[in-house]
This record gives C-alpha cells, structure tokens and sequence, in this order.
C-alpha cells in the first residue's frame, strides 16, 4: 500500500486532474490510497466568502461563492463529469445548497466563529475528493469517496484541532481496509476531521500533507508519495540562487528543520506520524511525473557535503532584553518565556549572555502585549525586519569547520544573532532582511562548490 497525495495545485483544474488519474494508474499495482486538497485555492476563496457574509455583505459573499462553484462545474465537465445530472452533479448542488444557507446565517448574525470557519472551508476538500472519485471511475479504477471526518478524530480547537491518535488509527484501518481489500482506490479528504461528536474540524492550513502521513502511518504504507508542483527539495529557493540543486535524499530531521522555514514543499507536522513509523515520504512534481524528486528517510545516507540545504525566513522580529539583575540570577529565562508562553507566541532562536536574551518572532500581533510585559524585567530592545538564515545538515554533528565556511561567506555582513546546539544539525543567523540575497547566495556558493552526486542532482 502507499499513500498518494496530492496539493491544491495538483487538483486546481481537469488537466491536472487527469494528471493524477495518469499517475495512480501508473502506481495501481501498489494499491494507492489518495489523500487530496481542494481544488487550488479554493480554502482560501471559502473562508473569503465566510468573512464577506460575517461583515455583512451577503450578496458578495454569495456571488462569490457562485464563481467558486462555477469552476467546480466546468473543470468537472470537461472531464465529462457532472454534465448530467449525475452523483457528482448533486453533490455539488448540496454542497452549494448547504454552504448558500451559512452564508445567509452568517450575514445575519454578523458573526464568524472558527467552528463555523471549519465548516465552509471542508467543503473544499469534499468537493474535490468528489470529482476526483469519479475521474478514476471514468479512467478505469474502481474508486471509492471516502469521508475524513468518520476516521480523522480531532478535539474542538477548531481551524487547528489536534488528532487524537488512538481514535484516528483504528477508524481509518476500518474504513479504508476493507476498501483496498475490495480492489477499490479509496480517495480521502486532507486537512478535514471532526471530532468525537462528529462536528466538522480542521487541522490546520495546508494540513493535507499531514492527513497523508496519519493515513499511511496507520496502514503503515510502505510508501507516501507528496505531489506537488516543485521538482523536489532544493539545496535553497531557486528563486534566489538558480544554481540550487535537488536534493535526493534527505533524513526526517533535515527535512523537519526546513519544513519550519517554509520550505512550502511540505507541512512539519507531516513529519510526525511518518517518522514514528518510519516510512519513506516522497516528494514529487505532478508535472514531471517520471523525475525522482526528493525521498525523505528516517536515516540519510552519508554525504559528503556538510550542509544539505540553506533555509531562510524574513519578516522576522528580534527582542532583546537586558537586564544587570540576570548577573549570577536563576529565574530570569523562565520569567521571559513565560511571558511568550502567556501569549502564545512561538520563539524560534534563542541566544543569551550573561545579561541579556536576544529571541525572534516571526509573529507580532501580541508583540506590544509582551513588552509591556518584558519590560517588568528588564530593559526591551524591539528590531523589525530581520531574517533567518539556516543551514541544515546531519553532517553538522561530524564534520568540523562548517562555522568557519559560514562566517568567511558571510564576511561583509552584519551577524545579528548566531545559534547553533551542541547536537543540532543547523546552524543559524539572524542578519538585515536586506541583505539576505547576498548572504544566502554566499553560503549556497561556499556550500555547493562540489556536490555530492549521491545526494544532489
Ligand atoms: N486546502 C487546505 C489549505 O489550503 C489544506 C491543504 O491544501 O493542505 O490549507
Ligand atoms: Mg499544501
């Protein structure tokens, strides 16, 4: 068995639809179980029209979600589907039927809870998950729509919910079993649950991929295969150095540290349940159906670079506190992250000395909340625009000088914080947002002068 999944931009319309039909084909024997996003960004037009009618302006939201619906049709009718008036067609006209009823309530109570978030924005997926079903019928494979929200358990932190894995695993071994045993292909919903009581959740934005790694990890698949529109996982963003190469292979924990940078080929969490049965996770071009892509593994191979990627973040905000009372004090740490923790904002790079903290956000909507607070403490230094530069790679822990290559490339700039762990396998610098090109250009280029062709393309 294996996990295919596929992202929004691999379902966004018919051509990439048959697409997919061609690739599970292409993997039938292997008895795929297809998890799908919605239809390209339709999350993000579904929540759209929730918020137009919360403020108030039905019609808006209601034209709105005509459009959406419109392009549901078309790209389902030119795959022959939904032209009559058949299951897919109905189920369109429920689901829009449904979502038009929100819609209204939700203009006239002028009021949008997360609960009710979740409740438009899995129609995307359902949606989807519905016409897909019948492309693989009309190619040829017995398919069978399945319904996330009977196997995916949640709690009620709606637009977020946490799994509750002992409830997930035997649901989706219920569900799904006796479909793959059956020889049908089962298509599952990503990023959609419900919780015990059966109200509709979801966990979190680009959750698909970890919909993906909780189906797999409780059939323990041998394979989950991500389908995207990348070639892979790049030694950094093409975009900023075109000389970025694919990587291969890459363990679960390099992956893991540039999954937080928003390497937007995959979702963190994705990780989780997939390395705790350590199974392989594929990354793969939709578009490029025959290329290798990047294979993640509980255990890379030995490589002969000592940095596999070069990750980065903007938009990032460092805090500094100072204080001649942290001299010789314990507490002072605790106090400080206490005051994040109060208000739930994640730091992402901590540095200290003997007197001072420096920490980054990449979230400031508390900010103010938490000086006020910090400043209980100490003195408080706020600076915008900064980024984070990472370089990943298990062989961190083994090979010697990789700082000395860091620094030399990054000679002219200015280093604003540095962190690196005793074990870690990243090691990381806080410089101006400005001169980011420049730095990750200079890294990429003392990095990747020679590549291991095992690992890099
Ligand atoms: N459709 C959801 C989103 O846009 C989940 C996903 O694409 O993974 O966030
Ligand atoms: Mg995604």
């Amino acid at each position: 068995m294996i996990v295919c999944k596929f992202g929004g931009t691999s379902v966004q319309d018919a051509e990439a639809m048959t697409r997919l039909a061609q690739i599970i084909g292409a993997r039938r024997k292997l008895q795929p179980v297809v998890v799908a996003s919605a239809m390209g960004k339709t999350t993000n037009q579904l929540l759209e029209v929730a918020q137009t009618a919360s403020r108030g302006k039905r019609q808006d939201a209601l034209d709105l979600l005509a459009k959406i619906k419109e392009k549901h049709l078309r790209e389902s009718q030119k795959l022959g589907i939904a032209v009559t008036e058949d299951w897919v067609f109905e189920t369109i006209q429920t689901y829009f039927k449904e979502m038009r009823d929100l819609v209204k309530g939700l203009a006239a109570l002028g009021e949008l809870t997360p609960r009710i978030m979740d409740a438009i924005a899995s129609y995307g997926e359902r949606l989807s998950t519905a016409i897909l079903t019948q492309v693989l019928e009309n190619n040829g494979m017995p398919a069978q729509l399945m319904d996330a929200r009977q196997c995916v358990i949640t709690d009620d932190n709606f637009t977020r919910a946490a799994v509750l894995f002992d409830q997930t695993d035997p649901a989706i071994l219920e569900h799904l079993r006796p479909v793959i045993k059956a020889g049908r292909i089962p298509v599952f919903q990503g990023f959609i649950g419900a919780t015990r009581q059966a109200i509709t959740t979801t966990i979190g934005r680009g959750g698909s991929d970890y919909t993906a790694a909780i189906v797999g990890a409780a059939l323990d698949v041998e394979d989950i295969q991500i389908w995207t529109d990348v070639d892979g996982i790049m030694t950094t963003d093409p975009r900023m150095v075109p000389e970025a190469r694919r990587i291969r292979v890459i363990s679960f924990d390099e992956a893991s540290e540039l999954a937080y940078f928003g390497a937007k080929v995959l979702h963190p969490a994705t990780i989780v349940p997939a390395v705790r049965r350590k199974i392989p996770v594929h990354v793969l071009n939709s578009y490029k159906p025959d290329q290798e892509g990047t294979l993640i593994t509980d255990e890379a191979p030995p490589c002969d670079n000592p940095v596999k990627a070069i990750a980065y973040k903007s938009g990032i905000t460092v805090v500094n506190v100072t204080s001649t009372r942290m001299l010789m004090a314990y507490g002072f740490l605790k106090r400080i992250f206490d005051t994040f923790e109060h208000f739930k904002v994640p730091v992402d790079v901590v540095s200290t000395s003997e007197v001072s903290v420096s920490l980054t956000v990449d979230e400031t909507s508390a900010l103010w909340d938490i000086v006020t607070e910090l400043k209980k403490i100490g003195e408080v230094k706020v600076e915008g625009s900064k980024s984070i530069v990472c370089c990943v790679g298990d062989n961190l822990r083994n090979i010697p000088g990789v700082p000395y290559i860091a620094f030399s490339a990054l000679q002219d700039i200015k280093i604003q914080m540095i962190s690196q762990g005793a074990s870690a396998i990243n090691i990381t610098f806080v410089i101006d947002q400005e001169r980011l090109p420049e730095a990750v250009r200079g890294l990429h280029d003392a990095f990747f002068k020679t590549a291991d062709p095992l690992i890099f393309e």
